[in-house]
């Protein structure tokens, strides 16, 4: 199997290409085609097994597809989401997301807790199309109004089982309940505990299980 027989745009096997990759991991090679083709997407899969490039590659190559050529700010509003349960997690996969978008590129930021609000603020203002973020942090810039989610397409759950063991299952819940219905949805989990089970059951439609 390699990168290019997965149905890849041409800019982000390009940059999957420069990074030195020989061949997708198989979360990659099992996720990948399956997110492509538009279906909701429940994941098992470990830190370390490329998972992050298992839903960034398709992700990016998705909102290419249906790109937003204005060049208006206004006109750039969040069409994916990914939601991390730690500040570190949020920051490491803005950076992939960073390096997977080189030759398209979308507009992406980070947004985590911990840091000044007002930076956070401005880079939401200025237009993201890929926003990565804690959920506490994401609830206070939506309360703020600094961000809308009603064009979201895209929503990614990472790291699922530990925003649920940190607390965040109401955070999580209430995000979700502000997202149109008609997105996509993957969820990327170590473990599929009960909780994870009730949160794919109310807030997914007929989601794919991919396991390695
Ligand atoms: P992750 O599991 O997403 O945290 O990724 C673990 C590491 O593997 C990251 O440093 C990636 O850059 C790297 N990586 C992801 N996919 C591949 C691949 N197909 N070939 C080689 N390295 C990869």
């Amino acid at each position: 199997m390699t990168f290019a027989e997965l149905g890849l745009s041409p800019e982000v096997l390009k940059a999957v290409e420069e990074l030195g990759y020989a061949s997708p991991t198989p979360i990659q090679a099992k996720a990948i085609p399956v997110v492509l083709g538009g279906s909701d997407v429940l994941a098992a899969a470990q830190t370390g097994t490329g998972k992050t490039a298992a839903f960034t590659l398709p992700l990016l190559s998705r909102l290419r597809a249906h790109a937003n050529n204005s060049a208006s700010p206004a006109m750039h509003p969040v069409r994916a989401l990914i939601l991390t349960p730690t500040r570190e997690l949020a920051d490491q996969v803005s950076a992939s997301v960073a390096q997977y978008n080189k030759y398209l590129p979308l507009r992406s930021a980070v947004v985590f807790g911990g840091v000044a609000m007002d930076p956070q603020k401005e880079a939401l203002r200025r237009g993201v199309e890929v926003l990565v973020a804690t959920p506490g942090r994401l609830l206070d810039h939506i309360e703020q109004k600094n961000v809308m989610l009603n064009r979201v397409e895209m929503l990614i759950l990472d790291e699922a089982d530990r925003m649920l063991d940190m607390g965040f299952v109401q955070d999580i819940r209430r995000i979700m309940s502000l997202l149109p219905a008609n997105r996509q949805t993957l969820l990327f989990s170590a473990t599929f505990a009960p909780e994870i089970k009730r949160l794919a059951a109310d807030f997914m439609r007929e989601p794919e299980l991919v396991e390695v």
